[in-house]
């Protein structure tokens, strides 16, 4: 099989599961008993917590173990509307193309009486600074906080968030983002691009599945969503998932290590995929050129059906996706492609290729010989 949907999920990689295996299996106490047995485990936790903290350049306490990307974005984003409603705050700014563990909630916080404004991402997929400013401008103090994430996870382009930052500090709004697809492509130091709050999972960085992090400032003040013992210092509840925790800071540790060579390696994959597809007729690269991990390219093919694409080199092994996995079962057209000015036509005809760090040159030279081939026969039957 030729695995190309790594923005879905990544394998677990061998120095992970070696790094959690004892925990699967003879160090199985509770963190929360106090004698040896648990307290080692407590040990083990706080170090996994120091190790993570130490890769984004964050303080120990600031750092909440929870279930995944999706609750840390939901957690965060609810802290941030609560602490902003105590203040008769009820803007909150955030992008057109978020995914959507963001914008579900957004919606539902809309309907609670907050306002939401979209900045737009344009043609290239990219925020524009000014437009920001502008925002906080005209209404900082109705603003309870700035959401807007740092990679997408469907067309790869990084947004500028440290210039973002830096303007959510000048005005004194919070801003948090979700780096679920930058770490490990992009560097992360939390205090250099003046993040308040930020959303990580393990399982995109061949961590295992059901493991995420919130960084949050000591000045932001966290409202529990789970309640119940004192795990997390008090602010999650549950018994906590030890063997992901461990796996999860041998994941970042790697990927906050390995930046350059990955790169290197995804830049050179990409620009092959690029060069071929460029060749195709009727084909348009989604999101910018440069503005862009090496992992993720995204393009349409005019006149076929993403769908049937996907399905035919399923069919010949090559996994790929279109649309992000949460929207692939339905027949809506991605909001990030919709948001980029695309059509609903173009934006159903749509091919994203996402790599990893396993991914070989022979893989994508397996690809793009099928792709061009694919593209041709399913317009040639007319779909
Ligand atoms: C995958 C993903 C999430 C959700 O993370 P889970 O751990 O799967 O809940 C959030 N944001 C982005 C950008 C993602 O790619």
């Amino acid at each position: 099989m030729i695995y190309l949907d790594n923005a879905a999920t990544t394998r677990i990689s061998d120095e992970v599961l070696s790094a959690m295996m004892p925990y699967l299996t003879d160090k199985y106490g509770n963190a929360s008993s106090s004698h040896t047995f648990g307290r080692g485990i407590a040990g083990t936790i706080d170090s996994a917590r120091t190790i993570v903290a130490e890769c984004i350049k964050a303080q120990v306490d600031e750092i909440f173990f929870t279930s995944s990307g999706s609750e840390s974005d939901n957690w965060a984003i609810r802290s941030l509307a609560y602490a902003g409603l105590v203040n008769g705050k009820r803007k909150i700014v955030s992008s057109a193309f978020e995914h959507h563990a963001v914008i579900r909630t957004l919606e539902l916080l809309q309907k609670e009486s907050f306002e939401i404004i979209l900045l737009p991402v344009y043609e290239n997929g990219v925020v524009v600074v000014s437009d920001l400013e502008r925002v906080l401008n005209e209404s900082a103090d109705d603003v309870a906080f700035v959401t807007i994430m740092h990679v997408n996870n469907e067309i790869g382009t990084i947004q500028p968030i440290e210039e973002i930052g830096l303007v959510c500090n000048e005005y004194g709004v919070p801003f948090h983002t979700d780096a679920v697809q930058s770490i490990g492509n992009v560097e992360i130091d939390v205090q250099k691009q003046r993040m308040g709050l930020m959303s990580l999972s393990g399982h995109k960085i061949h961590a295992p599945k059901g493991i995420g992090i919130l960084y949050a400032k000591k000045e932001f003040e966290l409202t529990p969503l789970i309640i119940g013992g004192k795990q997390e210092r008090g602010y999650r509840a549950g018994t906590e998932n030890v063997m992901a925790i461990i796996g999860v800071a041998k994941a970042i540790q790697i990927a906050t290590t390995s930046i350059l060579p990955k790169n290197e390696k995804l830049r050179k994959l990409a620009k092959k995929i690029m060069e071929n597809f460029d060749k195709i007729e009727k084909s348009k690269l989604n999101g910018d050129r440069e503005k862009r991990i090496g992992g993720i390219v995204n393009y349409s093919f005019e006149g076929i059906v993403g769908d049937m694409l996907v399905n035919t080199l399923d069919c010949q092994g090559i996994y790929v996706s279109n649309g992000s996995a949460c929207a692939s079962d339905s027949l809506d057209a991605s909001h990030v492609l919709l948001s980029l000015g695309l059509s609903r036509e173009m934006a159903l005809a749509n091919l994203r290729i996402s790599m990893s760090e396993y991914t070989t040159e022979d893989e994508i030279d397996k690809l793009i010989n099928a792709v061009p081939v694919v593209v041709e026969g399913l317009r040639s039957m007319g779909n």
